[in-house]
């Protein structure tokens, strides 16, 4: 049994697509090298510039197929016409030997992810407006006209749970929104029944 303190925190980001969670997520990784990636596996297409390993494990509806039966992922989903998920070995080594670790995910699988592992910090973060999320998001020209409408309402329907995060940050403002999930996660560590840092 692991105690709570050696554990590793898992920071899970959602936030609609175009809400410049990737961006976020880059800086802070820069910022805060204690702090490492989950890479998930993705049916999806790389997008320019996007390696296998690195962005995404990138696989065929087969492959993922079989992660999935022979459960090697603590959770998927299918968005937006492919599969998503996490794998499980990598995420749960890392946090038994005490590192923290960062997840970007949609927000049923976040859900899902706070419901077997409570202790998890779930941050949405999300554009000022829906005005801005759709310019920001027709703006980056990776996806056709169709898959944009599909993200857009997509987005609407992940408002919803917004509720259900443990924390809200606006990205109007990258440096602040980036500083901001790094005070978080600094905070969290330094609650009292996480901070390792101090013994009797
Ligand atoms: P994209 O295709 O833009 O890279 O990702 C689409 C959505 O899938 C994003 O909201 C992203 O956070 C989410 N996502 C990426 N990997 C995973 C995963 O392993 N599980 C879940 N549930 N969502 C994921």
């Amino acid at each position: 049994m692991i105690d709570k303190k050696s554990e590793g925190l898992i920071t899970v980001l959602s936030g609609p697509s175009g809400a410049g969670k990737g961006t976020v997520l880059k800086r802070v990784l820069e910022i805060k090298n204690d702090l490492k990636l989950s890479i998930s596996a993705t049916t999806r297409k790389p997008r320019n510039g996007e390696k296998n390993g690195v962005n995404y494990f990138f696989k065929t509806n087969e492959e993922f197929e079989k992660m999935i039966n022979q459960n090697e992922l603590v959770e998927w989903v299918e968005y937006c016409g492919n599969y998503y998920g996490t794998p499980m070995k990598y995420l749960l080594d890392l946090i038994y030997n005490g590192i923290d670790v960062i997840l970007e995910l949609e927000v049923n699988g976040a859900l899902k992810i706070k419901k077997s592992n409570p202790e998890c910090i779930l941050i949405f973060i999300t554009p000022p407006s829906f005005n801005e999320l759709k310019k920001r998001i027709k703006g980056r020209g990776t996806e056709s006209n169709d898959v944009i409408k599909k993200r857009l309402s997509e987005s609407k329907e992940e408002f919803k749970q917004v509720n259900s995060y443990d924390y809200l940050v606006v990205n109007d403002n990258l440096n602040k929104a980036v500083s901001d999930v790094i005070s978080i996660i600094n905070a969290e560590k330094l609650k009292t029944e996480r901070n390792n840092k101090f013994e009797f």
